[in-house]
């Protein structure tokens, strides 16, 4: 029985996407999959611009922190800002004080120009020593050109790709397009249409589970049970409250077979610990004394992190960042937002 555990980590975020709570409805109201993305986070990630992207990053790295989440492994988006976006990405988590691994979602959506920027933020924040992974958005965006060339780069430099697969029907194909590339350091994020057995490539790899996001954009259920590898949780840009995705990642499996345990789903956080292995001497006291009882975790509602230890160093106080003025991060963030939502 304690009230500690390692830093949590987030397996799949979009830190970009923390600006979007509040934004105006959509000109219609989405039906599918396809039209969340064409008329929500298409609409959005177009506006971003440097600026935005800091904030955005600054607020979700802190609420990150501020439930004791100390890593988390991005997918960045931003077509009209991709040059340096990562840096800017990566120095806002530093300034927080949470770990981050960075990618750029490469994606053929404006166009062969817009793909070859995108490889070249990864490729010149890699090079530069940045932590991170070769992004790819989707294969269904992607033409083979571009899934080739974004994995020939994650192979030269041993960076792994970072990429949604089969998230919604509409990327069933996925497996086949990148069946030929895929490799064990990839991590897949949602893999709800993969097929099941799991073909043997994509059995090495790391599913990124995103059980609450997969419910809120109605794709399915990914079965994360029947996936032979490694799976982490991910919240897909909803926050980075990795304890709330541990429970609903709980339910959730527990509606499609009642034999799931609570155990089960907390080895998928730990899991998290593999994709950055230093966040796990990370501390995080939490307002709970059985902090490291996934039985108890599973039906404790409003469980906190007091105080949180990165590298040794104290980041979060008695729920408060030490390295940065929560206040004003919101206020800035806000203010970011506003202007955001006046491009829309
Ligand atoms: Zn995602």
């Amino acid at each position: 029985m304690g009230d500690t555990t390692p830093g949590l980590v987030c397996g799949h975020h979009h830190l970009y996407s923390a600006l979007a709570r509040g934004m105006p409805a959509p000109p219609r109201t989405p039906s599918t999959f396809t039209e969340i993305l064409e008329q929500i986070w298409w609409r959005l990630d177009v506006a971003l611009d440097l600026e935005m992207i800091r904030w955005s990053a600054m607020l979700g790295a802190l609420e990150a922190l501020e439930c004791g989440t100390t890593a988390i492994v991005d997918h960045h988006e931003g077509p009209s800002a991709i040059e340096g976006s990562l840096d800017v990405i990566s120095q806002a988590c530093a300034e927080v004080g949470v770990r981050v691994r960075c990618c750029y979602g490469v994606t053929d959506r404006h166009g062969p120009d817009g793909a070859r920027r995108g490889l070249l933020e990864n490729e010149r924040f890699l090079r530069a020593g940045g932590a991170g992974m070769v992004g790819i958005h989707a294969a269904f965006t992607c033409t083979d050109e571009t899934l080739e060339a974004a994995a020939g780069l994650a192979r030269d430099l041993g960076a792994g790709v970072h990429v949604h697969v089969a998230e919604g029907e509409v990327d069933a194909g996925a497996p086949a397009r990148l069946g030929h590339l895929v490799a064990d350091d990839w991590i897949v994020a949602h893999g709800v249409h993969l097929p099941r057995p799991v073909p043997p490539k994509w059995a090495e790899t790391t599913l990124a589970h995103c059980a609450r996001s997969n419910m809120n954009n109605g794709v399915g259920y990914a079965r994360p049970r029947s996936w032979p590898g490694r799976v982490v949780l991910g919240s897909d840009g909803i926050g980075a409250d990795m304890l709330e995705e541990y429970r609903i990642a709980y339910v959730r499996a527990r509606e499609h077979d009642v034999f799931t345990t609570p155990v089960e789903a907390w080895a998928w956080l730990e899991e998290g610990w593999t994709l950055v292995p230093e966040s796990r001497s990370d501390r995080v006291r939490w307002s709970y004394d059985r902090a490291d009882d996934p039985w108890c975790l599973a039906f404790t509602p409003g469980v906190r992190a007091l105080d949180v230890w990165v590298d040794g160093a104290q980041v979060l106080a008695s729920g408060a960042a030490t390295r940065v003025d929560s206040a004003e991060v919101r206020a800035r963030a806000a203010e970011q937002a506003r202007r955001l939502f006046e491009r829309l």
